[in-house]
């Protein structure tokens, strides 16, 4: 339509997106405080909603400027009333982010930590819960984008709601893929950005979640200016818009990007990214490649392999020969073992991961790497 060149993204967002959402950008120059842009902001903010099947009378979406972990930020910063502790239920590089944040607020929090390939222990993290009953927030992330692992937050949730805490979720790397439903999940507020499930452009995030909990949270401590839950949420249920300037032309993107998302279904949509993370494990497991987390524990959105043992491997080489071929592929997230990931989400289909490795066998054939890729351990 528009001849703009596309490239498939396999790094772990931003996404694909299609030549419609990348041109609905291009719209006449509008001060953002006029009622025509408030009023697309008030759909915006319900269509957020219902992707997660919340009742709009208890739910409601808060928007901010900035990428998805501004969101994380936000819930911890605002969410704890005074003289209350955090839970950080921990496996892997995005709830250690949680964990940063938490120290970088000096807020008063535990730091439950698992192996990265592990899933969370629920016995105890409701030991923790039972031990600490000053903990008023307990969050962890969904899908660890890092690694690819997806954890149960329905029970962790449930322990969370048994012990009388708000339970915070970073659902960035599932939100509008994986489908959610924020009241039988028992989260309270989970939070994405525009540019990863919805396929739509970057600089607009967002939380979902309860609004008796936003208002509660009126009186506690205020630790952040920018980044405060009640004041962006107040502002907006006073005058329909964003407390300061909101990145217009991602939310007319991100617009058109609901109107593709609710024309594709939230079914096809899962089953396409299914698709797509299927044909990517077909693809490692004919070249011999190992998965750094169990199969069955996986998201269904991230593969995280691990390198080949071959002197004649170099992700960078390799990357550079895909990524000159329009293919996008992203550096793992774990201190302890070196790994790559290829990722389902964005505007792309199996075909497209069939053409990728056509691409990527090539590349490691030019770099001499031994098809099936080796590991130390096979001769053993
Ligand atoms: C992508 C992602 C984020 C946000 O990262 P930004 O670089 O700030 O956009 C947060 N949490 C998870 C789980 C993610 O996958």
């Amino acid at each position: 339509m528009i001849g703009i060149k596309r490239n498939v993204l396999l790094n772990p967002g931003p996404s694909t997106t299609t030549d419609t959402v990348k041109m609905a950008q291009v719209v006449p120059d509008i001060c953002p405080r006029e009622k025509e842009f408030s009023s697309l902001m008030k759909g915006l903010r319900e269509d957020l909603v219902r992707i997660v099947h919340g009742d709009l009378e208890k739910y409601t979406s808060v928007l901010f400027c900035g990428s998805g972990t501004l969101n994380i930020d936000v819930c911890l910063n605002s969410l704890l009333p005074e003289g209350k502790k955090i839970l950080v239920i921990n496996n892997g590089a995005y709830s250690t982010r949680a964990v940063e944040i938490c120290q970088y607020y000096g807020l008063p929090h535990i730091d439950l930590k698992f192996d990265v390939d592990k899933l969370p222990s629920l016995s105890l993290v409701e030991k923790t819960l039972k031990d600490n009953p000053d903990i008023a927030l307990v969050h962890t992330t969904h899908n660890e984008t890092g690694t690819g692992i997806l954890n149960p937050i329905r029970e962790i949730g449930g322990l969370a709601h048994r012990y009388g805490a708000v339970f915070t979720v970073d659902t960035t790397s599932t939100y509008a893929m994986r489908p959610i439903d924020i009241e039988k999940d028992n989260i309270d507020f989970c939070m994405a950005s525009a540019q990863k499930g919805l396929m739509a452009m970057t600089g607009l995030s967002f939380v979902i979640g309860r609004r008796s909990i936003i208002e509660e949270s009126k009186n506690y401590p205020k630790r952040s200016y920018y980044c405060n839950l009640f004041l962006q949420y107040d502002y907006f249920e006073k005058t329909g818009e964003m407390h300061f300037t909101p990145p217009v032309q991602t939310i007319y993107a991100t617009i058109q990007a609901l109107k593709e998302y609710w024309a594709e279904g939230e079914e096809a949509k899962w089953a396409r990214h299914t698709r797509v993370f299927n044909a990517i494990h077909r693809g490692l497991d004919e070249l011999g490649f190992r998965d750094v987390i169990k199969r069955e524990w996986q998201a269904g959105l991230v593969v995280s392999a691990i390198y080949p043992d071959d002197p004649n491997w170099d992700f960078t080489r390799v990357h550079d020969y895909c990524y000159e071929r329009g293919f996008t592929i992203y550096p793992g997230k774990i201190s302890t073992t070196n790994t790559f990931r290829l990722c389902a989400l964005g505007a792309i289909d199996e075909s497209d991961i069939e053409n990728f490795f056509k691409v990527f066998r090539e590349a490691l054939e030019r770099e001499n790497v031994e098809i099936p890729v080796r590991y130390e351990d096979d001769e053993k």
